[in-house]
């Protein structure tokens, strides 16, 4: 029997590798762009850069890990499920150091044992995934972050008082199914993924009595788990997000299920059929509120720079959307030029815009999701710049 080593406080070496982080990632422009309050002039382009904005602690943390991982043991195998973060740039860097992207560890390493190492990323993974990993033997590098941990806390509690997880997120996203799968961990346990307003509407017209069984279990299949019933389990709800969701959201969807509850059970019943706590990241929280303050200036545009696949990115170009015409980039490649640039709309599909850019003076609003690197934002900047040299 192989005996797994189980890592998740990183190995005492942050402070070394965190500047060879810095040094691969950060940016001069960026620090010019903070030590003057967050604005720089040139040429007629003014950038107002968020006063909260890119690397979260949890996306710090998993870097610094990683790289960390890789000078502990220099020669032997690391895997990674997935990717360490939603960046390309980063997790390019990842695979340089040679340490190679599995989906599925058990399956596309079939001699995956003793001597090798995998590391887990910021998202977490399923529960039977860690536990058949413990069981297959590598050494385990967990970097999850601790406000998905908080996460899951919630939802097993829920699960061990008879409570169904009403998580609202993104039923696909790594995040997401790792939360998902602790509901799982106690007899009974179940969870339903709801992913935007209309999905809730449907689940509180159903707690109303308004509801067509086989029609809601067709509209939600692949979101909740096995045996769904929801006649029984729709009685007694707790509320879980992915961590990196709409703020304003959340509580919205918090709110119709409360009413929901107390349409069919009364104010005084609410208690016994309804838990609720607000489960988004306080950095997720503090980006989009930065962000917001950031709109309330005067701009002519905002640029939102993250991958494409970075829910929490998504999220910040859907906020300034309302606001003025918003560009999410996931690095400077995509601006083709002061007429063309390609980017992500707010329907999430990729797209190319001509006469993107005004004329003249511009104040440009920038923002960064919580795994873009200040590399990604300074790149961007630098290239503005070259339209009014
Ligand atoms: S976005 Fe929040 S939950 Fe996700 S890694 Fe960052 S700090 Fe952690």
């Amino acid at each position: 029997m192989t005996e797994t080593r189980y890592f998740r406080k990183g190995f005492g070496l942050r402070a070394e590798v965190h500047k060879d982080v810095e040094r691969e990632f950060d940016s001069g422009i960026v620090r010019d762009l903070i030590g003057g309050d967050h604005t720089l002039t040139s040429n007629g382009l003014t950038f107002l850069l968020a006063k909260q904005f890119g690397f979260c602690y949890g996306v710090d943390r998993a870097v610094d890990y990683a790289y960390e991982t890789r000078k502990v043991y220099p020669d032997s195998r690391i895997f990674l499920m997935g990717q360490i973060i939603h960046n390309p740039a980063v997790n390019h860097r990842i695979q340089e150091m040679g340490i190679r992207m599995v989906h599925e560890p058990l399956v596309d390493v079939p001699d995956l044992g003793e001597g090798d190492v995998v590391i887990i990323p910021a998202f977490g993974v399923p529960a039977q995934d860690l536990l058949a990993l413990k069981e297959a033997g590598p050494d385990l590098v967990d970097t999850t972050c601790g406000s998905v941990l908080t996460v899951w806390k919630n939802v097993e509690k829920y699960a061990r008082g008879g409570f169904t997880s009403l998580i609202h997120g993104k039923h696909y996203h790594e995040e997401t199914k790792a939360t998902a799968s602790r509901a799982l961990l106690h007899p009974g346990g179940r969870y339903l993924v709801v992913l935007n307003v209309a999905e809730v509407q449907v689940v509180c017209d159903y707690i109303r009595g308004d509801g067509d069984r086989e029609e809601f279990l067709s509209r939600f299949e692949g979101a909740y788990s096995e045996n769904f019933d929801p006649d029984r389990d729709l009685v007694r709800v707790g509320m879980a997000n992915q961590t990196t969701m709409l703020a304003s959201e959340s509580l919205t969807v918090q709110e119709m299920v409360r009413e929901a509850m107390i349409a069919r059970f009364g104010e005084d019943g609410v208690g016994e059929h309804l838990i609720a706590f607000d489960t988004i990241c306080p950095a997720t929280q503090d980006r989009q509120d930065a962000l917001l303050c950031l709109l309330q200036d005067p701009l002519d545009l905002a640029i939102v720079i993250g991958g494409y696949n970075s829910s929490n990115t998504g999220h910040l170009a859907k906020i300034a959307a309302g606001y003025v015409p918003t560009f999410h980039i996931q690095n400077v490649e995509e601006i083709l030029d002061e007429n063309r640039i390609r980017h992500r709309n707010t329907e999430g599909e990729l797209t190319e815009t001509e006469g993107w850019f005004p004329e003249g003076d511009v104040r440009i609003g920038l923002t960064a999701g919580a795994s873009t690197p200040n590399l990604e934002i300074g790149r961007v900047v630098t290239r503005l710049m070259e339209f009014r040299p």
